[in-house]
């Protein structure tokens, strides 16, 4: 009886999460080691920990990256302007690695020049997505020292070996706790012995060198790290024994993160490293994963050519982070439409406040509805990061206000008290998008005319005004000309210079 309940709170202590002590944020974040929302509490609000896992730089980032990347920008996004914690932000870039070194092969570049060009274009990639940059990024091949040093205590501490090959394996039995991230369903005692069964999990944190492929020299031999090894050595490096907040998508939870953590509980003797793992869910295509071993994927530069940064930023709003989100046609144009509507709510409340529109507003209403939604914002942000329902949120306030802005009214004058309330719902509608990475006043001026339409206008201009001023000028028609002089003078305010060459007309910018 002894032992059977030893066993059981051996199989138990998987599910163990230790709640951190420090600055209690008041956000329910969702806890993978525990299934359910637990307090977000961070160690220090002037001084937060985030770890985000980068990419392997040996080809274009896809789909599933950006909406992995941009869930996470929207989420630090919260955290510092909303809930104001001084979020540092480190990533790794996996610049050595079995499939660098196969792309090098299949080439014919050297493996320097396939990282240096795919780094390049991932950070283009996640500028052109508005990703916010990690305030540190850590490349493996130059940071390798401190992953040596890591590994020598591993080996030291007997927490890995050398296996027959010459490679450095992390023995999984050597931690306690092994296999907390993963989904493991309590059984019940009459599988006791199915439950104790620990799987041959264990990893490579260093691979002995091959033949013409890169190695460092190691006092436990010449070869390259493994891929877990590195995250949980340049974490390390620079937040020591515990971390706020690790974050990646829902592939990464198993083996890399577990093999993360089991390293670094064993490196630093603990049996918690740490304290909050993020997941963002599956990007999916008539249900099924999008993936490049599916061949089912898009790159990004191809998938902004479907729909733009903005409209996929919208489409991450919409889908709560943890769930799995589908890249149809269907929700591409929802999020297109979702966005239309708001830049056209931006243009009748600019023109209500303009008093271009004279409109039936019942300020009570707006007030009590703004100080009723704003409280409810922030209870969807803390209700572990809801966007979808934010969105849901302004969508309700944007239809409330639009019934009243789209009552006319015939009046000389706005009044002016009316005027302010508008411009307080406009602006908590505007402030909210910001906090998520959108400018709504940006989309407005740039979505009302896009500049190839622009160019076109100036062109049917330009001819209008040519044909007009052929026609002064033949018919010795004084008033004709001058209100061609007349149209020039007032582009020329705007920036646009329009110049006559005997009959024919030109104009630049
Ligand atoms: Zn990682």
């Amino acid at each position: 009886m002894v032992l059977r309940n030893v066993i059981l709170n051996n199989v138990r202590r998987k599910h163990t999460w230790i709640k951190p002590e420090g600055y209690d944020t008041g956000i329910s974040v969702y806890n993978c080691i525990v299934k359910e929302k637990v307090p977000l509490i961070v160690k220090n609000k002037e001084f937060t920990s985030w770890y985000t896992c980068g990419p392997t730089v040996y080809d274009s980032a896809h789909i599933g990256h950006a909406s992995c990347y941009v869930k996470l920008d929207i989420i630090q996004r919260i955290l510092r302007n909303h809930f104001k914690i001084n979020l540092i932000t480190v990533m790794n870039i996996t610049d050595v690695d079995d499939k660098i070194i196969k792309k090098s092969l299949q080439s014919e570049k050297t493996p320097t020049e396939i990282v240096q060009h795919y780094e390049k274009e991932f950070w283009d990639d996640m500028e052109c997505l508005n990703v916010v940059k990690p305030n540190l990024i850590l490349r493996v091949t130059e940071n390798m020292h401190i992953i040596k040093d890591f590994i020598k205590r591993l080996v030291h501490s007997k927490h890995a070996y050398k296996d027959e090959g010459g490679s450095v394996v992390f023995n999984v039995k050597t931690v306690n706790d092994y296999g907390k991230l993963q989904n493991i369903v309590q059984r019940d005692s009459s599988n006791l012995e199915e439950n104790l069964q620990t799987p041959n999990t264990d990893f490579a944190v260093w691979k002995a060198v091959k033949e013409n492929e890169p190695y460092w020299d190691a006092v436990f031999g010449a070869g390259r790290p493994g891929w877990h090894t590195e995250c949980s050595a340049l974490a390390s490096a620079v937040y020591g024994d515990n971390i706020d907040i690790h974050a990646g998508g829902i592939d990464l939870r198993f083996p890399h993160h577990e093999n993360e953590e089991a390293q670094c509980c064993a490196y630093f003797s603990k049996s918690q490293w740490v304290n909050y793992w993020l997941h963002t869910g599956h990007l999916m295509q008539n249900s099924i994963k999008m993936s490049k071993s599916l061949n089912n994927t898009l790159t990004i530069q191809n998938m902004l050519k479907i729909c733009d940064a903005e409209t996929f930023r919208m489409m991450c709003l919409m889908s709560h982070y943890r769930h799995n989100m589908e890249f149809s046609e269907e929700y591409v144009k929802t999020a297109q439409t979702l966005l239309k509507s708001y830049k056209n709510f931006v243009v009748d409340c600019k023109a209500f406040i303009s008093g271009k529109l004279h409109s039936a507003i019942n300020r009570e209403i707006l007030n009590s509805n703004l100080t009723e939604n704003i409280n409810k914002l922030h209870m969807a942000l803390n209700n572990d990061f809801d966007t979808a329902a934010c969105i849901k949120i302004i969508n309700s306030v944007v239809a409330s206000t639009n019934k009243m802005l789209h009552t006319p009214v015939e009046s000389a004058n706005n009044n002016l008290t009316d005027v302010a309330s508008v411009i307080s719902i406009l602006n908590f509608v505007v402030n909210t998008f910001q906090l998520f990475g959108m400018d709504l006043n940006k989309t407005v001026a740039v979505n009302q005319i896009e500049s190839s339409d622009l160019t076109e206008l100036l062109e049917i201009l330009n001819k209008f005004r040519q044909n007009v001023r052929i026609l002064g000028l033949a018919n010795k028609d004084k008033s004709l000309l001058q209100l061609c002089d007349g149209v020039r003078d007032d582009l020329k305010k705007c920036g646009i210079i329009i110049k006559d060459h005997g009959k024919l007309s030109s104009w630049s910018k």
